[in-house]
């Protein structure tokens, strides 16, 4: 991978990043209204739980994307970002475009899932 592949890479992730960043906290901050919000009755405090509970999803999903493109960031500064973890083959740039913070080739990729 070139130098200008790594930096495009780096650009994508940290936008990605900022993206997700701002998600969360959006969401946090519809969360934390919600919950103060005064429920009169039962059917309030189902809609407020049913709410938080899928911020939660969400927001667990997200935090595990950020880790990935935190590592991915990481591994960029520590010269070792689009080699595959199981292989160490390069990954690929076209897997990369689409998931820039992929950790393992396609072939290996299929391993982890399976396993
Ligand atoms: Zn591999």
């Amino acid at each position: 991978m070139t130098e200008k592949e790594t930096n495009e890479f780096r650009e994508m992730l940290l936008k990605r990043k900022e993206e997700i960043e701002k998600t969360i906290s959006d969401k946090q901050q519809e969360i934390s209204s919600l919950t103060e919000t005064d429920a009169s009755d039962e059917a309030d405090f189902a809609t407020i739980s049913t709410d938080s509970e899928m911020g939660h999803t969400i927001n667990t999903r997200l935090r595990n994307e950020l880790q990935e493109i935190e590592y991915a960031l990481f591994k960029i500064s520590n010269h070792t970002y689009g080699i595959c973890e199981m292989c160490e083959e390069p990954i690929g740039i076209a897997r990369l475009k689409v998931k820039p913070q992929a950790r393992y080739c396609i072939v290996c990729r299929e391993i982890v899932e399976k396993s």
